[in-house]
């Protein structure tokens, strides 16, 4: 009988408050314990670079659901309890405030935190980094017009980062060891026009260049680059990735390898384990190899998908990556995880800050990039999961529906 089971799920996150959610529209009809280690229910991490961080939207406004919704759906949600350690063969957890927990089936939704810096002076106050609500408040603190920030890391969220303080008024440095922005996800192609965005919005965009101390008597005020030049700072907010929470994991003896191995049903080595969202190391069945993703359309998906496995449902999760970020007047649109492509084709004129570019691999669509083209990235999502077969010079016309092509 499903009623005296009880299936807990570890990380309150995006992922963690979907999978819940999906477990009581499963019928699940045993006990749900979702617990979480920060005071908030669970919640979106996309406008804490964004709206929130620009003040034009209220902390509420990323909760999944209202903080009452959980207890309304029997789902007993445990916030500021951190799972300490779990004991995978008698099926228990350890929590923070010392209760044993048993479970029937268990859900590790535990999400990345920060990877935090190493240098002289990392430990100064006004050193700040981004994951939670928290974080996020801090740091529009420290937004202030005409103060100066120094963010270290030319990934999303310092580019977000950046785009909100512009926002605030504030003057702003970025500082990058790569050659050109998000060179590790996408063409360099598009790291310089989002470069250039940047700079027409008056950052200081700086590739190439790596940090070596910051400096501040307690608190810090000037951030000294590889090439000797010191950047006044009243802030410095750091975007150098994340680390997947996965110790929990490999404590109980499960696989872990760049996140929580799991198969394609969200299971981990042990059948009665499960997880999902950024910790999950999973099985992209469209893309051919392993992913761990670090995305919206992860969180949401994967949890619902896990959830639905947990109580029987044999559905594999096989989605093409999705990806989304606003800086300025910028919305860029990734979809597919390119590893190896050969030419790119463009439609529309990246100068107009309005195209979506294909990366192809043979005569198939590998990977999409789009500056504000939202709508063709959602058509060319069929183009790369089906792997149709498509003429570049089709794909630049742009007199031809991209949707005609996808059929
Ligand atoms: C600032 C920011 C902006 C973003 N913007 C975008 C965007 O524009 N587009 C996009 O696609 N994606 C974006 N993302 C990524 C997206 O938000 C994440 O991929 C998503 O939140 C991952 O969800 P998750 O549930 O896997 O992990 P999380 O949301 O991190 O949740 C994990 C939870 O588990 C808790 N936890 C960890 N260990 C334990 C433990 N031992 N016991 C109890 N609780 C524990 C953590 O405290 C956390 O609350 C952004 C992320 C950030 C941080």
């Amino acid at each position: 009988m499903a009623r005296d089971r009880t299936f807990v799920i570890a990380g309150a996150g995006h992922a963690g408050g979907r999978a819940a959610e999906a477990l009581r529209s499963q019928d699940f009809d045993g006990r749900i314990v979702l617990i979480g280690e920060e005071n908030y229910p669970p919640y979106e991490r996309p406008p804490l670079s964004k709206e929130l961080l620009r003040g034009d939207d209220g902390v509420e406004r990323t909760f999944l659901n209202p903080a009452e919704f959980y207890a309304g759906k029997g789902i007993e949600h445990r916030p500021g309890t951190r799972v300490e350690g779990i004991e995978a063969e008698a099926h228990r957890l350890r929590l923070g405030d010392g209760e044993a927990l048993d479970y029937d089936k268990l859900l590790l939704t535990t999400g990345g935190r920060v990877r935090r810096l190493t240098l002289p002076g990392a430990d100064l106050d006004g050193v700040h980094y981004l994951r939670g609500i928290d974080d996020s408040l801090a740091i529009r603190k420290a937004l202030a017009a005409d103060a100066s920030i120094v963010i270290i890391g030319g990934g999303f969220i310092g580019l977000e980062v950046a785009s909100s303080a512009r926002a605030r008024g504030c003057k702003v440095s970025v500082i990058e060891l790569q050659d050109v922005l998000l060179g590790r996800v996408a063409d360099a192609e598009i790291g310089r026009l989002l470069a250039d965005v940047h700079g027409a919005h008056g950052v200081e965009v700086l590739t190439g260049i790596g940090v070596e101390r910051l400096e501040g008597e307690g608190r810090v005020r000037r951030v000294v680059c590889s090439n000797g030049r010191a950047l006044d700072a009243d802030a410095v907010i750091v975007g150098i990735g994340i680390i997947p929470n996965a110790e929990l994991a490999e404590e109980a003896g499960l696989e872990v390898d760049n996140g929580i191995v799991v198969d394609v049903f969200g299971q981990t080595s042990d059948a009665d384990i499960h997880a999902a969202g950024d910790v999950a190391n999973h099985p992209n069945p469209i893309l051919g190899h392993r992913v761990r993703l670090e995305s919206w359309q992860n969180a949401q998906n994967q949890g619902v998908n896990v959830a639905r496995n947990m109580c029987g449902v044999r559905v594999p999760y096989a989605e093409v990556p999705w990806f989304w970020s606003d800086q300025f007047d910028i919305n860029l649109q990734m979809a597919g995880a390119p590893e190896s492509w050969d030419r790119l084709v463009w439609r529309g004129d990246p100068a107009s800050n309005r195209f979506i570019v294909f990366y192809m691999a043979g005569d198939v669509v590998v990977a999409v990039n789009a500056f504000n083209l939202g709508r063709e990235v959602r058509i060319a999502k069929f183009l790369i999961e089906r792997k149709t077969p498509v003429a570049d010079a089709d794909l630049a016309d742009e007199g031809i529906k991209l949707r005609d092509l996808a059929r």
